[in-house]
Parts: C-alpha cells; structure tokens; sequence
C-alpha cells in the first residue's frame, strides 16, 4: 500500500512539474549551476563580495530558482519574473534604496544577490534556447521540449553537481516589492507553495534525473555532446560567461553610471568572424545578439535591428524578440547572403532602454561570410568549420565511456528504499511522467513558457512533492551519489 502510494506520488508530482516548466529553456539544476559558476567569473571587488558571501549564497540559489517557481504553481509572475520586466523596476527600486550607500547594509547585500540570481536565471533561460536549443532543434531532428531536463539529468551525473536551493523565498517581503514595481500581485501563501514546489522538484531532479540520463543521451546526440563544448554557441561555458557579463553590467545600472550605448555581451557572429555559412536556411545563418540593457519592444523591430551588406544594403530578414522583455534578439535571414563579403549586424541607434534613455549610437558586429567551395584558398581556413544542412555535425551518440549504459536499463543501485525505486527506476514511467501535461497557457515564440492561473493543480502536487522530498532527504544520507550500473 505504502509503496503503491508513493509510485503514484512520484508520478503526480512530476506531472505537476511537467505541466509547469517551460518547455526547452533550462531547468532548476542547471539554474543554480550557472549562477554558482557565475560567481567565480566576477574581478574581486564590492560585486564579488557581495556574490561570493558564503552567508548569501542560498540567496543568490533562491533567485535562481525563483522566476520558474511561478509556473510551478501556475502563476503569471512566474513569467513577468523571467525578463527586464522584472530585473529593471526591481533594480531601480534597490537603487532608490541603497543607491547612495554604495549597497553596503545588509539589506541592500541581500537583494543585490537575489536580483542577481534572478538575472542568472533569465539569461540563462533566453541564451541557452536562441543559441543552443535552436541548434539542437536542427542537429538532433527534434522539438527539444524534454532538453532541459535532460540537460539537468548529464550535469547531475557527468559533473557530480547537486543544487541546495531551499525555495524560501521572503514571502512577507516579496508581495509588497511586487506591489511597488507594478508587477502581478502574490501572497504569502502562494510564494510558499510555489517555494516549495519548487525547491522539491529541484531535489527530485537531482536524486532521480539520472534514470533519463541515457534516454536524453539518445534523444539529443548533438546536444549530449556539445552543451559542455565552449566554442558551440550557447552551451554551458557560454551561459556563465554572459550570466557574469550580465552582472557586470548590472552592477554599472545599480551604480547609475551604465552608458545607453553600451555593445552587446553576447553574440553569433562574435565582432570580426570570418566563414560565417550563408545558406539562409541554416541554423549557423542566423544572427542572435544580446544586449546587456531591457530594451523597449515598442523599439525593436525590422527596421531598427538589420543585417547590412555592402552599401548598407539591409538584408531581407525577420527580427523576433525572446519573451515579452528578454536581452536577446534574433536575426534570420530571408535570404542567402552572399560568398566572401563583408557584413554587419546593425542595432540602430534610435532603440530605447526600459530605463527610458535612447541608446543614441549605432552598435555594429562587423562579420565576413565564408569563401564559396571552389575559392576556399581565397578565405582563411576553417580549422573547425561549422556544421551545415549538407553537413551535419558529427555527434557521438552515446554517452562516455563508463557512463555509457549501454542498450540495457538504467537503474538505481539498491538499496532498502524499494518504494521509490518502484516508481523511479523506469525511465518509462519517468517519461510517461514528463511528457503528461495538465495545460496551460499556449506557448509563445521563443519563450515557449507556460503560466496559468494561480494555484489551478498545484495542491496535489505539493503535497506529494512534500513527501517525496523527505523521502528524498533520508535516501541522500544513506546513498551515495546517483549511480549508473548496467542491470545484469
Ligand atoms: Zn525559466
């Protein structure tokens, strides 16, 4: 009975995870990895003492987590969390606060860290979807909606990482906060569940994610074998790499002295890059750029974001923006550029900031495009050359050696704790778990995140959730950290 009981609670509260995680993006692990790698990435300073505070580390974890918590109880600040729709009124409302104190009182050190965290969180998000999730998406063959999952599932078992985030989140302070930035309206109670929830999701992943390893492995060969690879486009080094540029330069708009005009931190084509593929309907086409400022919707489009050849002759081309507020523009081309010629990615000087100000220059990526195959000796060489439609990347597709599980079953070492094991050590029951969706909002482009009502199924969720979570706890002092073996 005890055990039949906690199979389906398993099962139901993956469901409500499931129904509420965005679909492609990155999930909880993952979130509190980057931002954790982040920290190490910052020059010493008053930023690096404030991130690097082993006292406001579970802070900087719990804003980690905290614009996916909304989903998890189907909230809309779940999404208005995700973007500058969120990080610049909270930001300025730090400011107006601790501004003049250079962030030195407490108060001020907790929030600059969880506003931080909150930004790990959204960069992450929209770099790993418009750089790798993209490509994953014409490499693999696939819709990637169970990547980030996935994702999770290698950097548990491949790099031993574990996350500690706790989900209790200021609910006495946070409603008010929300309140004063014009943001969607939150109580205690709902912070609470969704805390919860979500902090017992993270640890879900972390104790069980193992049992998708080598189904995600074989789903996403491509994505398997290049999300730790730092010269691919929005893998992981690439995510803390800008999360930490992101904060840079946040810590510039906390200080009031960030320049409107300030380039982008991110971008494909990097500024000067040579080859770059010219077929419109690659992947490696597209121009992706991402900017340390909000920007305002109402300024970005076709117009103001271009692609510009010889003459300054745009490019026919369609601008899309990730999420309502997000940092990151992409560029496609709608046509094929041409052989051996100079271009560069324009973002005009008439766009403005969420912070009002005209960004007042031209921010330029000057980029060359690759020699036609029979003048390859014209154009410097391509030591790693990209991969293209007619050439796809080579891929290993299964996982390395001595994590390779091979065509047998994933299973759990045994242990005494037989009842979880019932539930967790099918990865067909995982999958049948993941892929159940309790609906939604309907996705949208790029963002692909889901958020409905308040509290609408997330009771019985939580409340299992709570449970496997102990159950989780107990297990971790007693089992050493999730294993792979080959059933015999
Ligand atoms: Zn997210």
């Amino acid at each position: 009975m005890k055990r039949s009981l906690l199979a389906i609670a398993a099962v139901v509260s993956l469901a409500s995870l499931s129904a509420a995680r965005p679909a492609g993006a990155n999930s909880m692990v993952t979130h509190v990895w980057v931002a954790e790698q982040s920290i190490t990435q910052i020059e010493p300073g008053a930023l690096r003492d404030i991130v690097s505070d082993p006292a406001l580390r579970g802070v900087i974890q719990n804003g980690a987590i905290y614009p996916d918590s909304g989903y998890s109880v189907r909230h809309e600040y779940g999404e208005w969390a995700h973007w500058e729709s969120w990080v610049e009124p909270y930001l300025q409302w730090i400011r107006a606060r601790w501004g003049a104190e250079g962030y030195r009182s407490a108060d001020a050190r907790r929030h600059v860290a969880f506003l931080m965290g909150c930004a790990a969180h959204s960069m992450t998000d929209q770099t790993f979807d418009q750089y790798f999730v993209a490509r994953a998406r014409q490499y693999d063959r696939t819709d990637a909606d169970n990547l980030d999952v996935g994702s999770d599932a290698w950097l548990v078992v491949e790099h031993g990482v574990t996350s500690e985030a706790d989900g209790l989140f200021w609910v006495d302070e946070m409603p008010a906060i929300h309140a004063a930035v014009g943001g969607p309206s939150v109580t205690p109670a709902v912070l609470s569940e969704a805390g919860n929830l979500t902090a017992a999701g993270t640890r879900f992943l972390v104790r069980f994610g193992h049992t998708l390893y080598a189904a995600r492995w074989r789903d996403y060969p491509w994505a398997a074998s290049h999300y730790m690879d730092a010269d691919t486009p929005g893998s992981y080094p690439r995510l803390v790499s800008t999360t930490a540029a992101y904060w840079r330069f946040l810590w510039r708009r906390l200080q009031g002295d960030a320049p409107p005009g300030a380039p982008p931190i991110y971008s494909w084509p990097s500024p000067g890059q040579v080859n770059f593929p010219v077929d419109h309907g690659d992947i490696e086409s597209r121009a992706v750029v991402t900017t340390p400022w909000g920007l305002d919707d109402a300024t970005v489009n076709d117009g103001t974001v271009r692609i510009l050849g010889p003459g300054d002759a745009p490019v026919p081309a369609r601008v899309s923006r990730y999420g309502d507020h997000g940092n990151t523009l992409m560029i496609r081309p709608m046509a094929d550029l041409a052989y051996d010629t100079p271009y560069r990615v324009s973002l005009s000087a008439s766009l403005r900031t969420l912070e009002g100000s005209l960004t007042g220059a031209e921010q330029t990526i000057a980029f060359r495009t690759r020699c036609a195959p029979d003048r390859l000796a014209q154009c410097p060489p391509l030591p790693t050359p990209r991969p293209t439609l007619s050439a796809p990347p080579v891929s290993t597709p299964r996982p390395p050696p001595g994590l390779d599980a091979g065509s047998g079953t994933v299973v759990i070492e045994p242990d005494d704790a037989g009842a979880l094991d019932a539930a967790a050590d099918d990865v067909a029951t995982l999958d049948a778990a993941m892929a159940m969706d309790a609906g939604g909002a309907p996705t949208k482009e790029g963002c692909g995140c889901r958020a409905g009502t308040s509290g609408a199924g997330g009771g019985v969720g939580w409340l299992s959730l709570v449970a496997l979570a102990g159950l989780s706890r107990r297990r971790q002092r007693r089992a050493p950290l999730p294993s792979i073996s080959r059933r015999t």
